[in-house]
């Protein structure tokens, strides 16, 4: 038995739907699927965060703002997405943005990061443009 601890899937998912992680963003982090929304994509962003997926966050994102690499900070801990709008971002579109309030707790602290995303995409998949913090 190893003792090191490390992250193990979680049960539910982290995006907040009523599913599986296994059934919901898994399938998106293992590239069985793709998102259909631009909601979905971000919802699917917030759980590799949530579960430290850093690969699934630089593939999802667009190739002119993807950075080079990815070192996700180990302290917050991702406790709640909340959805507050979006615009466009359906099948039937090719831009949408999200705006999203995403908390966190880190070092017994609570924090949030509320943003306005932009999401487009390329070769037919969505994907995270960039992102406007908002107060
Ligand atoms: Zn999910």
């Amino acid at each position: 038995m190893s003792r090191r601890t490390r992250r193990t899937a979680p049960v539910t998912c982290p995006c907040g739907l009523p599913a599986p992680y296994a059934d919901c963003c898994g399938r998106l982090h293992r590239g069985e699927a793709g998102a259909a929304t631009a909601e979905q994509l971000m919802r699917s962003r917030y759980s590799a965060f949530a579960v430290g997926d850093e690969a699934y966050l630089l593939r999802s994102w667009h190739s002119t703002t993807r950075p080079p690499r990815l070192e996700l900070d180990p302290g917050p801990r991702w406790v709640r997405l909340e959805i507050l709008g979006t615009t466009d971002g359906s099948a039937f579109h090719s831009t949408g943005t999200v705006e999203f309030r995403a908390h966190y707790v880190d070092g017994g602290r609570t924090g949030e990061q509320h943003e306005n995303s932009r999401f487009t995409r390329e070769g037919g998949a969505w994907v995270y443009v960039d992102g406007v913090s908002l107060p």
